[in-house]
């Protein structure tokens, strides 16, 4: 079972994940490694059906009725398992991700299958994301994505304001890093108001943490480099990998270099991650 998906090539792993039992024995292991537990009633026995194209386990105690994929990005939809768990390969193959373009011709599904299969990694991910406060010592710094130069002070419309912000360690390195899309009601303006870092505060950093530094001048020469460092990474990233994007879903692609630049920074592999983040959300 413990197989080293990282270093696989995309035919092993096919190969590997060809048949759905394949996948059900995984999943079955990664949700459940110590055997079946109820999900209402923690009992560790079940009736399995096997009649459909997933088992059914129905609980022995409370007659609860639960399947490898309830409550997970894959239930209701009409995508084998193969594909998905080919899909969980391919969005963690590189540090770059992967597009509903490559993945439609690569897991063999419209483009609009493959772009929602994306869409619900990536909302597993901001979700995820927006549970896990910062914490410790705390850094924030304004930034914009969009154009990568523009001298104006007048923002342009494609351009966009983030708040990006990390937990620091006592060796000054980031080992959480967000970043947040502030949306204004002003298109034009460039400033981030006091309420937004507030929310940001509010929402993304644990409620008693002493030790905050919020720099939010474009200019101003206290603000944080390395920080708008990562901001500028990931504005590239998403340029080069989406050709842009607009405002409506901007804020998941930035969770998704967050979460490459987070588990990479600790040499965390993506793929056993992602997994666990779909069947096993409780341990992160
Ligand atoms: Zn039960």
């Amino acid at each position: 079972m413990h197989m080293n998906f990282a270093s696989m090539s995309l035919d092993q792993f096919q190969n590997h994940f060809s048949t759905d039992s394949a996948c059900i024995e995984y999943i079955f292991h990664t949700k459940w490694p110590e055997g079946f537990s109820c999900p209402r009633c923690k009992h560790s026995h079940a009736y399995v059906t096997t009649t459909r194209r997933l088992p059914l386990y129905e609980c022995c105690h409370c007659r609860h009725q639960t399947s490898l994929i309830s409550g997970t990005i894959m239930e209701g939809s009409r995508t084998e398992l193969t594909k998905w768990m080919l899909a969980l390969f391919l969005f963690s193959r590189t540090n770059k991700g992967t597009t509903a373009i490559e993945l439609s011709k690569l897991i063999k599904v419209t483009y609009k299958t493959a772009w929602l299969i994306l869409y619900k990694i990536r909302s597993m991910i901001h979700s995820s994301d927006n549970q896990t406060p910062l914490s410790g010592s705390v850094c924030i710094n304004s930034a914009i994505y969009g154009r990568p130069y523009n001298p104006s002070v007048r923002k342009h419309p494609q351009e966009h304001l983030l708040l990006i912000g990390s937990s620091v360690n006592e060796w000054n390195e980031f080992t959480y890093l967000k970043i947040k899309h502030v949306l204004l009601t002003n298109p034009k303006e460039r400033h981030i108001p006091h309420f937004e870092t507030k929310a940001f505060q509010q929402q993304h950093i644990e409620s008693d943490t002493q030790n905050i530094e919020i720099v939010t001048g474009f200019y101003t020469p206290t603000r944080l480099r390395p920080l708008l460092i990562f901001a500028k990474q990931a504005s590239k990233w998403i340029n080069k990998t989406f050709h842009g994007l607009g405002p409506k879903h901007l804020q998941k692609y930035l969770d998704e270099f967050s979460y490459r630049q987070n588990l990479s920074s600790k040499n965390i592999p993506i793929f056993a991650h992602l997994v666990q983040l779909c069947f096993k959300p409780a341990c992160y």
